[in-house]
C-alpha cells in the first residue's frame, strides 16, 4: 500500500486550484479550497473513484479494480435497475467519477446524467458488446414474444459479459495508468473463469429432453441464443409490464404446446403473476436469477452456477 499518485481527474482539479490561488483571484477562493478540501478528504486514500450503475457493472468494477478503486453503486441491493430514478446526490457522484460504468438505454436517467456531467472516463458496456434484439430473428413465428427493442440483460451471457469486464479494464488503465497491469491481470482471471462457466453451460445444457423454459421477463435471451434454448416470457424485456389477456393465453398455448415443466421467478421481481400461471397450467415454480441485484452471500458466479442447476431441472438435462 505504498502507492499514493493521485488520479488524473483530481489531479486536474487540484490543477485549476492552484492556478486559481496563483492568479490571485481573491473573490473565488473561499468556495475554491472548500471544494479541494472535500476533494481531499475523499481522495485521502488516492484511489480511484469509481460509480457502477447496476450489479454485474459494479462486481466487474470491484473484481477489476480491487484494492486500487473506490466503487459506488448506483442501484441498491434489492432494487430492480430497470428505469432507475436518480438523486441530486448520485447525479453528482457521476459528475465527480474517476469512471463511470453503465449500460446505454437501460436506465436513461444515467445516460442523461452521463451525457450532461461528461466524468473522466466512461465504460459503457454495449460498446464492448453490442446489443441485439433477440424477438425480431422470431418476426414470423406467430409465437408470444414481444418485439420491444434491443434487450440489454447482455451479463447473462458469459461471453458477452467478458468483453464488458475487458473494456472496464480498459478504462480503469486509462484513469489510473500506474495500476494498469494489475488490473489486466485481474480481467484476465475474471475472464479465465468466465470461459469456465461459459464451457460448464455448454456441457451442463447439452442434453436435455426439453429446450423451452418460461420467465416472468425476458431476461434470458442471450443466454437462451447462446446455448441452444428457447425463452418464452410472461412480460417481455421490462418486469413491470403487465401483459394482455391474448398475450396470457398465447403463453399458456405455446407453454403447453412445447411440454414446459416450469414457471420461472425471480427474486426481484413480484412472482404473483408466474405463479398464477403455474397454478392454472399445473406446472411447478422455480427461481431464475437474471442477476440484475444479488443477495449479500451470493456473487455473479454463484446466481450463475444456481440458473444453471434451475435450467438442468427444468429442461430435463443429464448432468
Ligand atoms: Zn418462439
Ligand atoms: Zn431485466
Amino acid at each position: 500500500m505504498s502507492s499514493r499518485s493521485v488520479p488524473p481527474r483530481h489531479a486536474r482539479r487540484l490543477r485549476a486550484t492552484v492556478a486559481l490561488l496563483a492568479a490571485g483571484a481573491v473573490g473565488v477562493t473561499a468556495p475554491a479550497l472548500t471544494g479541494t478540501g472535500r476533494a481531499e478528504e475523499r481522495d485521502a486514500d488516492g484511489k480511484v473513484q469509481v460509480v457502477a450503475a447496476f450489479y454485474p457493472l459494479e462486481y466487474l468494477a470491484r473484481t477489476i479494480g480491487g484494492d486500487h478503486v473506490d466503487v459506488t453503486g448506483l442501484t441498491a441491493p434489492g432494487v430492480e435497475p430497470h428505469d432507475l430514478e436518480l438523486s441530486p446526490k448520485q447525479v453528482a457522484a457521476v459528475g465527480e467519477a474517476d469512471l463511470v460504468v453503465h449500460l446505454k438505454g437501460f436506465q436513461p436517467a444515467v445516460d442523461t446524467a452521463v451525457e450532461q456531467a461528461a466524468p473522466g472516463h466512461v465504460a459503457e458496456a454495449s460498446h464492448y458488446s453490442p446489443l441485439v434484439e433477440h424477438t425480431g430473428a422470431e418476426e414470423d413465428d406467430g409465437h408470444a414474444h414481444a418485439h420491444e427493442g434491443a434487450d440489454p440483460h447482455l451479463w447473462l451471457d458469459p461471453t458477452r459479459y467478458a468483453l464488458v469486464a475487458d473494456g472496464v479494464a480498459d478504462q480503469l488503465t486509462a484513469a489510473d495508468p500506474a495500476h494498469g497491469a494489475e488490473y489486466r491481470a485481474n480481467a484476465a482471471a475474471l475472464t479465465g473463469k468466465l470461459k469456465t462457466l461459459d464451457a460448464d453451460y455448454r456441457a451442463g445444457l447439452e442434453h436435455c429432453t426439453n429446450q423451452t423454459f418460461l420467465t416472468s421477463h425476458a431476461a434470458f435471451g442471450y443466454l437462451a441464443d447462446a446455448y441452444g434454448l428457447h425463452q418464452l416470457s410472461v412480460s417481455g424485456l421490462d418486469p413491470e409490464a403487465e401483459p394482455s389477456a391474448a398475450r396470457l393465453a398465447a403463453i399458456k398455448q405455446e407453454a403447453t404446446e412445447h411440454g414446459v415443466t416450469t414457471v420461472f421467478t425471480e427474486t426481484l421481481a413480484s412472482p404473483k403473476l408466474a405463479e398464477t400461471l403455474a397454478r392454472e397450467l399445473g406446472l411447478r415454480t422455480a427461481v431464475l436469477d437474471p442477476i440484475e441485484g444479488v443477495s449479500r452471500d451470493n456473487d455473479y458466479f454463484s446466481v450463475m452456477r444456481a440458473n444453471l442447476a434451475a435450467l438442468q431441472d427444468a429442461l430435463g438435462c443429464a448432468k
